[in-house]
C-alpha cells in the first residue's frame, strides 16, 4: 500500500467508526482468521465493528474470539443488509470480486462509504477505494499482520488477534508446507506466537476436530469415488448429496479431501465436485505451474489461484464429470510434459 494511501486510512481510523468486515461465500481459515483477527484488532481501536459472512463457517472454526457475533446473511439478511447499510467503512477481506458474496455484493457495490479491500488473490476487481493486495501472500491473515504493522499498531496485537491470523495462515498453508510459505511467513508466525497464538492447541482444534463420519466418508471417497486418469496425471473424486447424507454430512467434513489426490506420487490436477443446494460446488487443486485458477475460470465460472482454485456448476453431476472428462485431454501437453521435469 502506498504511503499516502496508509495515510488517509490512518486518518479514517483515527475516529470512530461504524464497520463491515465482510468475507466470501463458505468462508474457510483463512476468510473467518482474517475477519475475526481485523475485527478484534478494531474493536480494541474502540470501534462499532460487525463481521458478516455469506453463509455459515465450518464448526471447527468457532472457537475463535468473536465468532459467536458474526452476522451470517442467510440467516439474518435483514439485519445484515442494516448493518452494510449503516457502515462508514467496509472492509472486503479474502475475496476481490463482489460475486463472491453472494446477495452482499449489490449492497456493496452501492454503498458510498470507503471500501479497503485485503486480499492476496489473483486478478482482483477495481471495487474498492483501497487495496492491500499481493499474491504473494501466503493467506489474506498474513496481509492483515503486515497492515496492523503498517498502522504501527504491532503492540495491539494480543493473544486473540494472534490466535485467529495463526489459523488463516495455517490452513492456508496447508500448514506450512505450500510453496507459498516464506520465510517472512515464519517470521510472522514466530511474532503471532510471541503474542500468544497457542499453535499446537489451534492445530488441534482444526485437525483433530472430525467425527467417526467424517472420516468414514473420506474412506470411502477415497476406496470407491477416486478416479485417476493416469495419462493425464490427473484425479478427481465426485459426491452427490445422497453420498454426503448417508455419512451424515456436515459443513466442512469434505475439506481437505482434494487435497489427498494430489499427495499421489506425479499427480498435477485434482478436483473434487459435490452435489450441494441444487449445484455441483468444485475444488481445484495443482502442483506446479499448471493453473487451476484460470482452469477454473474458463470453464467452471470460478477462480481461485495458481495452484488452489474453485468454481461451481447448475449442471447435474454426472454432465459435470463428463465435461471434466472432455476437458482435460485439452490440457494434455501441459499435463504430461509436467510430470517429465
Ligand atoms: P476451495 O476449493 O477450498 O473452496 O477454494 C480454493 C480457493 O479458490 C480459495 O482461495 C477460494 O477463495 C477460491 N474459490 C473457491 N471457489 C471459488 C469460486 O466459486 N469463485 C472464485 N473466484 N474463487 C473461488
Ligand atoms: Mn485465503
Amino acid at each position: 500500500m502506498k504511503p499516502a494511501e496508509l495515510k488517509k486510512i490512518k486518518t479514517l481510523l483515527n475516529k470512530p467508526q461504524k464497520i463491515v468486515i465482510l468475507t466470501h461465500w463458505s468462508p474457510d481459515g483463512d476468510a473467518m482468521g482474517s475477519s475475526l483477527g481485523l475485527s478484534n484488532y478494531l474493536l480494541k481501536k474502540k470501534h462499532q465493528v460487525s463481521v458478516i459472512t455469506p453463509n455459515d463457517a465450518p464448526a471447527f472454526l468457532s472457537w475463535m474470539k468473536g465468532s459467536a457475533k458474526v452476522c451470517e446473511a442467510t440467516k439474518e439478511l435483514e439485519k445484515a443488509t442494516k448493518l452494510i447499510q449503516k457502515a462508514t467503512l467496509i472492509f472486503c477481506l479474502d475475496f476481490n470480486s463482489l460475486k463472491r458474496i453472494d446477495k452482499l455484493g449489490a449492497l456493496v457495490e452501492v454503498s458510498g462509504v470507503p471500501k479497503i479491500m485485503i486480499d492476496h488473490h489473483p486478478q482482483p476487481d477495481a471495487f474498492a477505494d483501497f487495496m492491500h493486495h499481493s499474491v504473494k501472500a501466503c493467506s489474506t491473515c498474513e496481509l492483515i499482520y503486515t497492515f496492523i504493522e503498517a498502522l504501527g499498531d504491532k503492540k495491539l496485537l494480543d493473544k486473540n488477534i494472534a490466535d485467529c491470523l495463526y489459523t488463516g495462515i495455517m490452513t492456508d498453508t496447508g500448514s506450512f508446507r505450500f510453496p507459498s510459505t516464506t520465510a517472512d511467513t515464519h517470521r510472522i508466525v514466530a511474532a503471532l506466537i510471541d503474542a500468544g497464538a497457542a499453535n499446537a492447541e489451534i492445530h488441534s482444534r482444526v485437525y483433530d476436530d472430525s467425527t467417526e463420519d467424517r472420516l468414514k466418508l473420506l474412506g470411502y471417497s477415497l476406496c470407491e469415488k477416486m478416479v485417476i486418469l493416469k495419462e493425464y496425471n490427473t484425479g478427481y473424486i465426485s459426491l452427490s448429496e445422497q453420498e454426503q447424507k448417508q455419512f451424515n454430512y456436515q459443513k466442512g467434513d469434505t475439506e481437505g479431501l482434494v487435497n489427498y489426490i494430489l499427495s499421489i506420487r506425479g499427480m498435477k490436477f485434482a478436483a473434487f465436485m459435490s452435489e450441494r443446494d441444487g449445484m455441483i460446488k468444485m475444488s481445484f487443486r495443482s502442483k506446479g505451474k499448471f493453473d487451476v485458477n484460470l482452469f477454473a475460470r474458463n470453464h467452471f465460472g470460478g477462480g481461485g489461484h495458481v495452484n488452489a482454485a474453485g468454481g461451481f456448476s447448475n449442471e447435474k453431476l454426472e454432465k459435470v464429470i463428463e465435461k471434466f472428462h472432455a476437458l482435460v485431454p485439452g490440457y494434455g501437453k501441459e499435463l504430461k510434459t509436467l510430470n517429465k521435469k
